[in-house]
């Protein structure tokens, strides 16, 4: 609380000024620790890739799934994504990273693929750092080669940020990825820069309603009609829609009688690692009707 700290200042004067260079440097070694440890991390084979399933708001089935990358530090235990990517993209280890993720991501999705599995789309997230690399096309085909992944089961979320940046190059790489027959999706949408000429200026193949909009559905009139209005604009512009974050049956039904194709939330599954989807995706092939 800024008052008590600013009080407390003032009461305290010098002791005050020390008590903040410890705090400060607490804070400091502490993030000069996590990026150590980072560094470490690929090599140490702390980071793993867990998947959570995408399902048809219709039907039901299972038609893909997302990599989220989870590390496991020895001492400090699972540290979440939103507390180590930001320092991956400072320092640049995104860059080794985000290779790593996606190399694992193809070559999981071409396993199941081997096994008999029904396929599934595997959607990686992007970070912008990778976005700005001129070679992410070849970086990406490199991936698809060495796992032997047909494109069309790799899906790229990127963010309206992204797309907002520097147009030329941008719309080059996109362009290639595109070519290369890859799936396009835009995550979190509807948090980013409000323009919407991208939608038309890019080939994107979905928009992911981010989960803030999802969070107070049905009862939230404001963002029940921007869930509304992002559904039918999305189906204008031949874009499908994936809901985020769901976890009510409430949200289930609001969300698939406004024509939404695909949810991806609590309410069916987290984020589980690769055998779990294994064993899903196995039950959901005894499910399904041959003649499906
Ligand atoms: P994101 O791409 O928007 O991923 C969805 C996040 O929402 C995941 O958090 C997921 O666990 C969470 N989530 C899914 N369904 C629900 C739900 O029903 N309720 C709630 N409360 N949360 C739900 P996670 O795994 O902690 O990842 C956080 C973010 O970290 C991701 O957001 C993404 O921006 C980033 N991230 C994760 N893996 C990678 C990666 O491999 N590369 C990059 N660049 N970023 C990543
Ligand atoms: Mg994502
Ligand atoms: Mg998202
Ligand atoms: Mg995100």
């Amino acid at each position: 609380n800024a008052d008590a700290a600013m009080y407390v200042a003032k009461e305290s004067g010098r002791n005050n000024y020390q008590y903040f260079t410890a705090a400060m440097n607490a804070r400091v070694s502490q993030r000069l620790l996590l990026e150590n440890n980072l560094r470490q991390a690929l090599a140490r084979q702390e980071l793993a890739l867990h998947y959570q399933p995408q399902y048809d708001l219709h039907s039901g089935t299972l038609v893909g799934c997302e990599a989220l990358l989870r590390w496991r530090q020895p001492e400090q235990g699972l540290i979440p994504p939103d507390r180590f990517i930001p320092v991956a993209e400072e320092t640049g280890l995104i860059l080794p990273i985000g290779q790593w993720v996606l190399r694992e991501a193809c070559r999981q999705a071409q396993a199941w693929q081997d096994a008999g599995l029904p396929p599934l789309v595997v959607a990686v997230n992007i970070s912008a750092v990778q976005f700005r690399q001129a070679n992410l096309a070849a970086l990406v085909q490199e991936a698809l080669a060495a796992s032997g992944l047909s494109p069309c089961w790799l899906e790229l979320e990127l963010t309206e940020s992204m797309l907002m940046e520097d147009g030329e190059r941008h719309t080059q790489t996109l362009a290639q990825l595109k070519a290369m027959g890859i799936r396009l999706a835009l995550d979190d949408f509807g948090t980013g820069y409000s323009s919407l000429a991208y939608l038309k200026r890019f080939s994107l193949d979905k928009l992911k309603i981010d989960r803030s909009f999802i969070r107070d559905l049905p009862q939230d009139a404001e963002d029940a009609a921007i869930t509304t209005a992002i559904i039918g604009m999305a189906r204008d512009l031949g874009l499908e829609t994936l809901a985020e974050g769901v976890e009510t049956e409430q949200q289930w039904s609001f969300l698939a009688e406004r024509g939404c194709a695909q949810m991806q939330g609590f309410l069916r599954a987290r984020p589980m690692p690769a055998d779990e989807i294994t064993a899903l995706l196995g039950r959901h092939r005894s499910a399904t009707p041959a003649n499906d």
